[in-house]
């Protein structure tokens, strides 16, 4: 008779996005904390919005993590971000999905704004909440990057602004780092940073592997 304690079995987190660039690099991040994250990872329920009625990043993460946790009766992650632009006077900030209808739509529309502006300095922010099922925020953090916006798109990878966005100490825009370059310096690694040791909290073990699973596939990430 064996006399170890079984494992627990990994909780399921729930990532409230529909964004594929976003839940990308959430697994990535999550995965960089090895085995002792006891988590699933899950996708929302397709189709899911959840309106942004909130007047900051931080109170949409929560509107959304609370719906989701609620809707979905399990643990829930959101993610609010955004670009708040200096000579805008912060646009497109909290309004930054809804600049235009595509990602080549809101890039076109942000170097037209700012066309002839000498002022390029911005800034990303990413305010993660997590939810508890019964639709409780128990953690809330926030993570920021300064850039500058570029007067012409350059690079190809990430989502979103990412070819627009230069971080000068780097000298590259999002969309020319590698992810890893982009999790240590941007704005979504660095709230992730942040909010790692209090999910371990919540979700540690002692050395349990951790999955993720998308699509209803379940894949190991530990
Ligand atoms: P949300 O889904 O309401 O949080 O919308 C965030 C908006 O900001 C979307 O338009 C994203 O494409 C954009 N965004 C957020 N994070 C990033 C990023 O890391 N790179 C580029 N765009 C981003």
């Amino acid at each position: 008779m064996s006399t170890s304690s079984p494992q627990p079995a990994p909780k399921l987190l729930v990532i409230a996005s529909g964004n594929a660039g976003k839940l990308r690099e959430f697994t990535a991040l999550l995965a960089s904390a090895g085995p002792e994250l006891n988590l699933e990872l899950g996708s929302q329920p397709l189709g899911l919005e959840v309106e942004e009625t909130g007047d900051s990043f931080a109170a949409n993460a929560r509107l959304k993590a609370e719906a989701v946790a609620r809707i979905t009766g399990q643990w829930a992650l959101a993610d609010d971000s955004g670009l708040s632009v200096e000579a805008l006077g912060g646009a497109p900030g909290i309004h930054s999905a809804r600049y235009a209808d595509s990602d080549p739509e809101r890039i076109a529309r942000l170097l037209r704004e700012l066309a002839g502006e000498g002022n390029r300095r911005a800034t990303f922010t990413a305010a993660l909440a997590v939810a508890d099922p019964s639709g409780r925020t128990v953690l809330e953090v926030e993570g920021h990057c300064q850039g500058e916006i570029l007067e012409a798109p350059d690079g190809e990878a990430g989502f979103g602004y990412d070819p627009v966005f230069l971080v000068p100490e780097t000298g590259l825009s999002f969309a020319q780092m590698t992810p890893e370059l982009k999790r240590c310096v941007g704005h979504r690694g660095r709230a992730v940073d942040a909010l790692l040791p209090q999910l371990l909290q919540l979700f540690s073990t002692d050395g349990e592997r951790t999955t993720a699973r998308h699509g209803g596939q379940t894949r190991e990430m530990g």
